[in-house]
């Protein structure tokens, strides 16, 4: 059982930390209480259906051979279960393209998961195509975007949804959009997992939302730190 294993070592790693840390913070038992209390309520609710935040903070240590990637890193988690929202999504974009094909523009590397599982869940037939683009240095957005793989695949004419992992300032999807007015589609759609409309810089209209969250730094489910953390399944937040 995942989430056994997963609260299981999540105790773990606690008391690693717990073990380093009693001497210069005697504020960390209560966090460690708090944080077991949190994992029950997790337990309990299991099928959470918003945001909020657990303070389970897992040991970095990224020599630790034969470690879970949670053990290795500092994540705080962002309890969110994008399943429940991609239902719903689905069901919203089945609603608007009845009896239409779709083109899946996945925005690559951060996007793939969110791809995937909607795709699932969508009964029209869906052509996928690819693009990767990058603005991303570290945990810091460069205001430049980088094309790095063009899409492969004929576009013009098609009903296209851009499937985005998260919107910060909007330059990504700005950029998109005025690349692909060039390209003769028949309409165009955006979907996201995650908003942070704090962050805007770009106005830009988003018509599917999994999740609007604070302005934190993210990863998981598609979202990487350097390449890393992609295949957690759930987005967490790293400690700055
Ligand atoms: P924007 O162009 O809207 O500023 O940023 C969009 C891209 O920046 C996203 O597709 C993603 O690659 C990256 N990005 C923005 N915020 C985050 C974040 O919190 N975590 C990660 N891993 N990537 C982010």
């Amino acid at each position: 059982n995942n989430s056994w294993y997963f609260r299981n070592s999540l105790v773990r790693a606690n008391y690693k930390n717990f073990e380093k840390n009693i001497f210069d913070d005697i504020s960390y038992l209560e966090k460690f209480f708090y944080n077991l209390l949190s994992d029950t309520k997790y337990e309990l609710k299991n099928r959470y259906t918003h945001i909020d935040y657990v303070q389970s903070v897992t040991s970095i240590d990224s020599k630790c051979k034969g470690c879970t990637l949670e053990e290795q890193a500092i994540i705080n988690i962002l309890k969110v279960n994008p399943a429940i929202n991609q239902e719903e999504i689905a069901k919203q974009i089945m609603e608007d393209y009845k009896g239409k094909d779709i083109v899946f523009l996945c925005i690559l590397k951060g996007s793939i998961f969110l791809t995937v599982e909607l795709a699932k869940r969508i009964k029209n037939n869906i052509q996928f195509e690819f693009i990767e683009v990058s603005s991303y240095e570290g945990h810091e957005s460069t205001g430049k975007i980088k094309l790095n793989k063009d899409i492969s695949g004929v576009i013009e004419g098609k009903d296209i949804i851009i499937i985005e992992d998260i919107v910060d300032t909007g330059r990504t999807l700005s950029f998109l959009k005025e690349y692909l007015l060039d390209k003769q589609i028949a309409s165009l759609k955006i979907c996201t997992l995650l908003d942070k409309p704090s962050r805007r810089v770009m106005p830009i209209e988003v018509d599917y939302i999994g999740f609007e969250i604070e302005n934190k730094f993210v990863v998981g489910y598609g979202l990487d730190d350097n390449q890393n953390y992609r295949n957690l399944n759930y987005v967490g937040y790293i400690e700055e």
